[in-house]
């Protein structure tokens, strides 16, 4: 394995071909003379390791660069090389004559390792080179060695479901560990030099694998006067319920002052988005429930109507718009909704398909306030706000 990592390294980094024994770490002062490294560097070890083979090349004599960025096309190309030196032992691939990195993206292209063309010349996100490196190696290679449940990263959001699991893969498997106490992923950030050393280190040589566990977040539930706050968020749903006396007796001022700005973003753009229903009292919502129960039966009334206590009309940060009909969905206005009301706090709280995490049918129609920042964290999340905050939506008779 050392082997074919310092072939690997060779062909990657070095100005001039030599065959190398790859060292195991710094046994002593490196023999450089970087000034932009320092021993109490997470990357050192690796930079060194690197260095020391003659492997990786400095930026000029005393400078490293470990800061520098890594484009898609060099990622591409480490994924490339990596998998021919995996698959025959060695590289023949080189740069393309039209295009420096076309035989790079060809190959992995014919190899499944990419489907599709990333900006080549624009620094990788971290979210990007993890999708292709996770796929450069086949899955023997990448054996999970971390205990990391779904869902302990926690700042993965927006992004498909195979970039997440492509992530996922590099973590368990000991190539990547994120950044801080909680292995934030950022995966949006460029990747640096100082990175790509220490990863093409662990993806050759699994020796060098970093062992962790991380666990599943947990959330906070205070209950606070008969009210509960998840993570400090207001409930109310079908598990946690508001007290009678909870009364603010209109939308809470943050929440209408929201409203208001969606409603003159709808105008502007030439669209008329109106509340219908906004706050609703306890004893308002136990009429209109046992109307409900008393029309469709109290099963089918559970669907789509809150008991007294549970309507999270009745926090005061829960509005219906326009229309209760599903076609609203299809409407100008609703179509504007769906991809707007986020940026100004809102999220649709009743998705479709959500039934089964927030207990209640789709409604295009209700709009939930959380503030911009966690509006949007939610809306690219893809979950419901339950399964956002690891929380249930069920009566408990
Ligand atoms: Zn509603």
């Amino acid at each position: 394995m050392k082997r074919t990592l310092s072939l690997l390294l060779t062909v990657l980094f070095t100005l001039s071909p030599v065959s190398f024994v790859l060292a195991d770490g710094p046994d002593g002062p490196p023999d450089t003379s970087f000034t932009d490294i320092h021993s109490s560097d997470w990357f050192y070890a690796d930079v060194v390791t690197a260095y020391n083979a003659g492997l990786i090349n400095g930026k000029s004599a005393d400078r490293f660069a470990p800061d520098d960025l890594l484009t898609y096309a060099e990622a591409v190309k480490l994924a490339a090389c990596m998998r021919q030196l995996h698959d025959e032992g060695e590289i023949t691939l080189g740069n393309g004559s039209a295009v420096w990195y076309e035989t790079y993206v060809t190959y992995c292209k014919s190899l499944g390792i990419i489907t599709a063309d990333y900006p080549w010349n624009q620094a990788a996100t971290r979210a990007g080179y993890m999708e292709i490196f996770s796929a450069a190696l086949p899955d023997t290679d990448l054996t999970p060695v971390n205990e990391i449940p779904d869902g302990a990263i926690p700042d993965l959001y927006g992004l498909s479901a195979g970039t997440t699991a492509a992530i996922y893969k590099l973590y368990r498997a000991g190539i990547v560990q994120g950044t801080g106490d909680d292995h934030a992923c950022a995966p949006y950030s460029s990747i640096q030099r100082c990175e790509v050393a220490a990863i093409l280190v662990r993806m050759m040589a699994s020796e060098k694998r970093i062992r962790f566990t991380m666990s599943a977040p947990e959330h906070r539930i205070e209950t606070i006067g008969g009210i509960t706050y998840v993570d400090g968020i207001l409930i109310a749903n079908k598990t946690y319920s508001l007290p009678a006396d909870y009364a603010p007796g209109g939308l809470l001022p943050e929440c209408q002052a929201a409203l208001d700005a969606l409603m003159a973003g709808a105008a502007a753009d030439g669209l008329s988005i109106y509340p219908i229903s906004t706050y609703r009292s306890y004893d308002y919502q136990a009429g209109l429930y046992e109307s409900y129960a008393a029309r469709d039966g109290y099963a089918e009334a559970d669907r789509y109507s809150a008991r007294p206590g549970h309507s999270e009309h009745q926090t005061g940060l829960a509005i219906d718009v326009n229309s209760l009909a599903y076609d609203f969905a299809y409407t100008p206005e609703g179509i504007w909704l769906a991809a707007h009301c986020a940026e100004y706090g809102f999220i649709l709280r009743y998705p479709e398909g959500g039934e089964a995490a927030t207990g209640y049918r789709y409604e295009p129609w209700h709009i939930r306030y959380l503030g911009v920042e966690l509006a949007g964290k939610v809306t690219a999340s893809g979950l419901t706000l339950e399964e956002y905050l690891g929380i249930t939506s069920v009566y408990r008779d």
